[in-house]
């Protein structure tokens, strides 16, 4: 038995490099996985305890498309210190996690045959999204020797210019790389002459270490031509509540909710009291949080130096993004899995420009990743 057929657009996405890998881990017993793009961490208890709350009050039903009012307000106050002003009412969609937003905008903005330049290396899904939704990927690959960073040269070269999108994610998933508010400049002024739209996922915004986060959408000319994502899976650790959301022009949050309408209706009920009170009151849950992190990515960042392995400074996200000490980083990563049993997700996963690297996580206590540090270095040894 076959199966009714599968439709082309969908055929002709690959499966997911990660999962390949994650696999060969599930397989083994005793494994550390550097691999996980998920906090550790569990979610702040004033936010889980209001989900109980909401449930003991009987609260199951749907809600508003765009999500319940109270939360559409918090999260305008929560990004106000990203110097982004959104309304509440029109400018703002609450998703099933940044995921949904993203899929949504895509299928919302995109004509078959339009072109969306994509970042690299990048999270997964952008490229599956573009063209699940009939629309055209194009690599724009950033280089090591830049730090990973967007240059509008590497947007040129890429031929970026005759896009009609361009998918950005700083801090990244899963180099780690931030931009400073001059570079994101550079790419703002190459945005605005080539009039592209921006799809900007700042997933991670509250997870930085040397200095705050600066959104695109800031700069001049660019807030009605940039859709802004984030949502509550990283920095207050709620993955598994799935709950995300867009901010937007109001002609491109009313086509993606008219989308959503139809197909999510809402995004789950008990999650939105949950984040309600992380924005309202979790500050410090969130700073504990991105605290341990940072400690971590010291720890991580030290340990390369002094194996000699190449590693530039990760300043966002919790991912470190080393060169591999073997030319065939999937190779390494499968060896060391094998002999060291050590989970490292290889670059070329995000994207052909990711090869030659190894994405690592410090999603992991730092007891782990004192012992996954020690047998890499057995393992090198
Ligand atoms: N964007 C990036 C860059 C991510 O790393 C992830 C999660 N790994 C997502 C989006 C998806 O987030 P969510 O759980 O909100 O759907």
């Amino acid at each position: 038995m076959t199966g009714p057929s599968v439709a082309e657009r969908v055929r002709e996405v690959p499966p997911s490099g990660i999962r390949r890998f994650f696999e060969l881990a599930e397989e083994m017993d005793d494994v550390i996985s550097l691999g996980v793009g998920e906090p550790d961490f569990t979610a702040p208890w004033r936010a889980r305890e209001k989900a109980i709350e909401s449930l003991e009050l009987g609260q199951t039903s749907y809600t508003a498309n765009r999500g319940m009012k109270a939360l559409r307000e918090a999260i305008a106050s929560h990004v106000e210190k990203w110097d982004l002003t959104y309304d509440p009412d029109d400018e703002i969609l609450v998703t099933a996690g940044a995921s949904e937003a993203l899929d949504l905008t895509f299928r919302a903005l995109v004509d078959p045959g339009d072109v969306v330049a994509v970042v690299q290396p990048s999270y997964v899904s952008y490229i599956p999204d573009v063209m699940f939704a009939g629309g055209t990927a194009l690599p724009v690959p950033t280089r090591a020797e830049d730090d990973f960073v967007l240059t509008p040269e590497a947007l040129a070269d890429a031929g970026a210019d005759r896009a009609d999108m361009l998918v950005l994610c700083y801090p990244n998933n899963p180099t780690g790389a931030t931009m400073t508010r001059d570079e994101l400049a550079r790419v703002a002024e190459f945005v605005c002459e080539h009039d592209l739209t921006v799809i900007s996922d700042e997933i991670y915004a509250d997870l930085t270490y040397t200095r705050s986060h600066t959104s695109i959408a800031s700069f001049d000319g660019m807030r009605d031509r940039t859709i802004v994502y984030n949502g509550f899976s990283k920095a207050y650790a709620m993955t598994g509540l799935r709950l995300g959301y867009a901010l937007g022009p109001s002609n491109v949050i009313g086509a993606m909710n008219r989308i959503h309408q139809y197909t999510m209706l809402s995004a789950p009920t008990t999650p939105q009291y949950a984040a309600i009170e992380a924005l309202e009151s979790c500050d410090e849950s969130v700073e504990e949080m991105r605290t341990q992190y940072d400690r971590r990515r010291k720890f991580v960042l030290s340990r390369f130096e002094d194996m000699g392995i190449d590693c530039f400074e990760a300043t966002g996200a919790f991912y470190v993004f080393p060169e591999c000490p073997w030319e065939d980083a999937s190779a390494f990563a499968e060896a060391l899995l094998e002999a060291e049993k050590v989970a490292m997700v290889p670059g070329s996963a995000f994207g052909e420009c990711g090869a030659g690297h190894l994405r690592v996580s410090y999603a992991t206590g730092l007891s782990d990743l004192r012992t996954a540090m020690d047998r890499l270095e057995r393992f090198l040894d």
